[in-house]
């Protein structure tokens, strides 16, 4: 028997040691070079806005085949070079497979976690991180307020003195701690983080389970299926501010990446192009963007340092 986070902890740590998770589901670095190659650039303007601290360490955290990195380090050597020169690369990931995949495209620093990434003035990216970290479920049951656990590949309701709500009620501890180490982090020694996932201001049984791009059950089997849950982000922008940070958005994916450039960028790729590669590029672009695709369930949000300016994307 194992409480619900410490089930999805087990299962994602053996999902991602033994699978490519590419297999299962795209990601947005996967869809369009553009998406990285704009993440670099919001990261090169946010470092001017530092004042161009060098060195500056660029983290990414769950940094999956390393194409957000690879695209974000390329677009910043043309367009930014005085940052990709102060850049010092670290990236957080547990998986060895993944390790493997990101070392042959990247030369980097690999941590378990953010706290042993030196200090110093940082620039986060987290691109579909949050939404593998573990989750608790409480929900009222027949017989009062409970918690979910698994125990043999079922769920099982316990009872709980958690304080009753209506409705299921989901909440994570990891993501919680994960940005409050952040948010302390660009709080005490300057920078900003950029957190991109899906999700919304307040979430309730979201967890899902994914096997080769279908629905799976997520409680059987456990590092067959990748489990994932929506982020909260109102939940992750109170804890941020509590840190000492500010925090910008969470606004739709589709309106930042469209302020960033996206169209513009992905036009200039396409005019290189024959009649089909320009087709793609421009679906791609659509697929991130768009409110039907991923425009609108993808969120954006920031945590910076409260002396910092309101970074790149967040107002028109
Ligand atoms: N950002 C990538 C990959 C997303 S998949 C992309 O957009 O394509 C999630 C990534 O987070 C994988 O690299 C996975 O191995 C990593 N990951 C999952 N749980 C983690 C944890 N607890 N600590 C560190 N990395 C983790």
């Amino acid at each position: 028997m194992e409480r619900l986070d410490a089930f999805m902890a087990r299962a994602n740590a053996l999902y991602y040691a033994t699978h490519d998770p590419f297999a299962d589901f795209t990601t947005a670095p996967e869809i369009s070079q553009v998406f990285g190659e704009l993440l670099g650039v919001w990261a090169a303007e946010t470092w001017r806005a530092m004042g161009s601290p060098a060195p500056v360490r660029l983290v990414e955290a769950g940094p999956g085949r390393g194409t957000l990195m690879a695209d974000a380090l390329r677009a910043v050597g043309a367009v930014a070079p005085a940052f990709r020169a102060a850049v010092d690369l670290h990236l957080i990931e547990t998986s060895p497979r993944l390790r493997a995949k990101q070392a042959e495209r990247l030369t980097a620093t690999w941590h378990d976690a953010l706290d042993t990434v030196p200090a110093g003035p940082m620039l986060l990216l987290a691109n579909e991180f949050l939404d593998a970290l573990p989750i608790r479920q409480a929900r009222p049951g027949p017989d009062g307020f409970t918690e979910r656990f698994v125990a043999d590949g079922k769920a099982v309701d316990l009872p709980s003195d958690l304080p009753p709500t209506d409705g299921v009620v989901e909440w994570s501890d990891a993501s919680a701690a994960f940005t409050r180490a952040v948010a302390m982090r660009v709080a005490a020694d300057g920078g900003a983080a950029l957190i991109v996932d899906y999700g919304d201001e307040g979430v309730n049984d979201s967890l899902q389970a994914l096997r080769g791009g279908k629905p799976a059950d997520p409680y059987a089997d456990a590092g067959s299926p990748d489990l994932t849950a929506h982020v909260d982000f109102a939940a992750l922008a109170l804890v941020a501010r509590d840190a000492g940070a500010a925090v910008a958005g969470p606004l739709p994916q589709g309106l930042f990446l469209t302020r960033l450039g996206l169209h513009h960028r992905t036009a200039q790729l396409a005019r290189g192009q024959d009649v089909r590669g320009a087709a793609a590029l421009l679906d791609a672009a659509a697929r991130l963007a768009e409110p039907d695709r991923m425009g609108r369930l993808f969120k954006v949000m920031a945590v910076t340092h409260p002396d910092l300016p309101e970074p790149a994307g967040f107002s028109a």
